[in-house]
């Protein structure tokens, strides 16, 4: 399996190279050359199978000869047993129609586990066979940075720096990554957005030199790996649904639209899903581009959702590739048009292609609070804001046919955002055993101002330089 740029002109690599590297030479987002297709048969026959055993299949036509069907399972088998569920992605009926998807049962409390978990083993495994180091650079709203910090912590050959908004994420995610004192982790609070985080860390990508003197590499989900991993549990919940006799929808509640894009990756693989939901906050700019054409950027307003507080979706640019006939050389036109202006219009072929998958829903903060209310007084579910956001989005989809089950996607634990759980249903959710002592344990990190010289100073004195 080859893996393309979306911007049309860095090489096409393989699955080992595009996971260690994240972003593409040219500064697009690596894809499959071609969508790999299963059969019904094959769909069905994977309704008896475990999550490991379902991970590995979907994902070895990804995988290609990178690693071999035992060295996958090997990976999938330690990443997956750190889950503290049994089916690791449970699903949960709410009444006749809706369900959720718990994708929080990993060891930070977000579905972010599911994809870094197996991410991390696979660096190690690709760095251990090249003997080389890797510093990975990545932008957080919250989940990603604890998720990626907990799968990287004390790994040798690999440095993490990570940049989050000071004061914009929750008490416990900032802890989840503060409190991990490993020599490897080094996290930077930002004096700034997350917006402004992540447009610093696109720039170290895109600073050549400073990206091959210290190997930079990526964890935030432009890295196709990732991804890749979050592809399986739409089969692994669909088929326990009933695809493939029955089609499912989904609703995803989206920031930076990689969940979402999973989806939409299974949906090309031959799952049938029959719509996919892109619930957003008020920061609806994802909203406004699948409703009305109109992609741009607007001021982030913080929320009730953090990691759903973005104004600038990464992943959506491989959507528009791939709806949009494959053109790499005019998508990166349009994307520079979209880095300066700050606003773009999607042509008729990226909307029409979006739209046969895709709608949309914005929900504002008291439609989110009734969803959180209505999960708990009519399933006694405590879910979490995120969740509640998706979880709304289902509740007002329209014109779906009445046997098509919808599923919600459950992003984070309820314990993650506890106060925002508590002013909607006067319940303070606890916290799983096991994150353990995390409010009694050391911080450590550094504040710094969101310019490109303070942060790759701060950075060049602690990462490896390349020989
Ligand atoms: C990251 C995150 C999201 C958004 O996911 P994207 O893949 O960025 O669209 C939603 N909810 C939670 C809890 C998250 O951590």
């Amino acid at each position: 399996m080859k893996y393309v740029s979306t911007r049309g002109s860095a090489p096409a690599l393989g699955f080992e190279d595009v996971t260690l590297a994240g972003l593409a030479s040219d500064g697009g987002l690596y894809l499959p050359e071609t969508w790999p297709s299963f059969s019904r048969d094959e769909i069905a026959a994977l309704a008896g199978l475990s999550y490991v055993d379902t991970a590995v299949a979907v994902m070895k036509p990804f995988v290609g000869d990178a690693l071999s069907e035992q060295e996958l399972h090997e990976l999938c088998t330690a990443a997956y047993g750190r889950f503290s569920h049994n089916a690791v992605t449970p699903l949960v009926q709410l009444d006749h129609t809706h369900w959720m998807l718990e994708l929080f049962h990993g060891p930070t409390l977000a579905f972010k586990d599911v994809a870094l978990q197996l991410l991390g083993l696979l660096f190690e495994k690709f760095l251990s066979r090249r003997d080389d180091h890797i510093t990975i650079v990545g932008a957080t709203s919250g989940d990603t940075g604890s998720a990626a910090i907990d799968a990287v912590a004390g790994r040798e050959k690999i440095n993490i720096f990570m940049l989050h908004p000071d004061g914009r994420v929750s008490d416990v995610q900032r802890r989840q990554m503060t409190t991990v004192l490993a020599p490897n982790v080094h996290n930077i609070a930002i004096d700034g957005s997350f917006d402004d985080a992540q447009a610093l860390v696109k720039a170290m990508f895109n600073d050549v030199d400073f990206r091959a003197k210290f190997n930079l590499s990526a964890v935030n989900s432009i890295n196709w790996a990732r991804l890749m991993a979050q592809v399986v549990y739409y089969f692994y919940a669909a088929v326990r649904l009933g695809a493939p006799e029955r089609s499912i929808a989904f609703s995803v509640p989206t920031g930076n639209f990689g969940d979402v894009f999973a989806g939409y990756v299974a949906a090309q693989m031959g799952l049938p899903v029959e719509r996919l939901i892109v619930a957003t906050n008020v920061n609806d700019i994802l909203y406004r581009a699948l409703s009305e054409g109109d992609y741009s950027q607007g001021e982030v307003v913080p929320t009730a959702t953090p990691s759903m507080d973005i104004q600038v979706s990464s992943n959506f640019e491989r959507l528009l590739f791939d709806v949009g006939g494959r053109d790499g050389i005019a998508l990166a036109e349009q994307m520079r048009g979209f880095e300066k202006t700050k606003a773009m219009r999607l042509t008729n072929a990226q909307r029409d292609g979006a739209s046969a998958l895709f709608t949309s829903h914005r929900v504002d903060p008291d439609h989110m609070n009734l969803a959180l209310r209505w999960a708990y007084d009519g399933a006694g579910q405590i879910i979490d804001p995120h969740s509640a956001v998706g979880l709304a989005a289902a509740l007002a989809a329209e014109d779906l046919p009445v046997d098509v089950p919808i599923v919600t996607l459950a992003t984070a634990h309820a314990g993650k955002f506890r106060d925002a759980v508590e002013r909607a249903t006067g319940i303070r959710p606890g916290l799983p055993s096991r994150v353990g002592t995390l409010f009694d344990r050391e911080e450590s990190y550094e504040r710094l101002p969101a310019t490109y010289a303070d942060v790759t100073a701060y950075i060049a004195q602690r990462a490896t330089a390349a020989e």
